[in-house]
């Protein structure tokens, strides 16, 4: 399945001849895809949003045919999260129970920590297209995402980060506003620099209320980087798309062999597949299936 773009957009910066790293994202459209797809209610839009954007941010820094998965498995109600990121801006993912809400925060924000859960892992694979795709992981510190992704790319990958992810949800339930930035210290850098890149950060806090602002993602790697020597390297466009189609899922129908088509033709005279990632639905009718079969023969 493809969706219409939506104008999301992520960009690359660096700082500080290249030692400062900035990835901004805004995923307003995907994170509302993402929810019509799955039908999910607002902790799980968040929890799934956040997800999207952190796989859009990561993505962003792999070569052409490479890919990255990001899975979050937390004890908490909404199970585990799933996102896919290539580095062109295509993100895809799924959450277990997409009918989770909780009762919103104190502080009146969604309560993302509490679906997710505070205990659990947190993983990234990255298929660098040998023979076998790294994983790093690492466990989980308060299931809010962000901070669970600098935990795990401080212990795993060793870079110092600083992450925001944020997910504004509108009364109706859909999405209004979405976005992340990365921040990263690369070897070399001054340790000093973590102070003020923290004290910039700042002015960024609630992410997704600063995008609602119109903060565009050039904006957010401009006011991070405050007072150092930076420029934007690249940039491009996020949105939520799955490679599965009726030809691949037909492939994997197929896979399952004679007994099992016959069984589905005998007793349902057809099959719904649905897939994980998207929400999309295949259908196949009795003629799809016998074909198969005669295929298989
Ligand atoms: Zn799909």
């Amino acid at each position: 399945m493809t969706d219409a773009a939506g104008g999301d957009q992520w960009v690359r910066a660096v700082a500080a001849d290249g030692q400062i790293r900035v990835l901004a994202a805004r995923t307003t459209g995907t994170v509302e895809t993402a929810r019509r797809r799955h039908g999910t209610a607002p902790t799980a839009t968040a929890a799934l949003g956040r997800v999207l954007t952190a796989a859009a941010l990561l993505a962003v820094l792999l070569k052409d045919d490479q890919k990255l998965t990001l899975r979050i498995l937390g004890d908490g109600p909404l199970g585990g999260l799933v996102a896919d990121g290539l580095p062109d801006g295509r993100v895809r993912g799924y959450v277990q129970h997409p009918d989770v809400h909780l009762p919103l925060r104190p502080d009146g924000k969604l309560d993302v920590g509490g679906a997710v859960g505070r205990r659990g892992t947190i993983s990234v694979t990255r298929d660098l297209g040998l023979r076998e795709p790294y994983t790093g992981s690492a466990l989980l510190v308060s299931g809010e995402i962000g901070e669970d992704l600098t935990a795990y790319l401080w212990q795993s990958e060793q870079t110092p980060s600083l992450v925001s992810l944020g997910v504004l949800v509108n009364p109706d339930g859909s999405v209004r506003a979405a976005g992340g930035l990365l921040v990263q210290l690369l070897p070399g850098a001054d340790p000093e620099w973590a102070r003020r890149l923290e004290a910039n950060a700042r002015s960024l806090a609630g992410i997704s209320r600063r995008v609602d602002d119109g903060l565009s993602p050039a904006g957010m790697a401009e006011r991070v980087l405050e007072g150092f020597d930076s420029r934007i390297l690249a940039e491009g466009e996020v949105r939520f798309a799955c490679g599965c189609s009726r030809a691949r899922v037909e492939g994997l129908l197929a896979a399952l062999g004679r007994e099992e088509l016959t069984r589905m033709l005998e007793e349902d005279g057809g099959a719904e597949l649905t897939c994980r990632f998207c929400g999309e639905r295949y259908n196949f009718g009795a003629d799809d299936l016998r074909r198969l079969l005669l295929r298989e023969a």
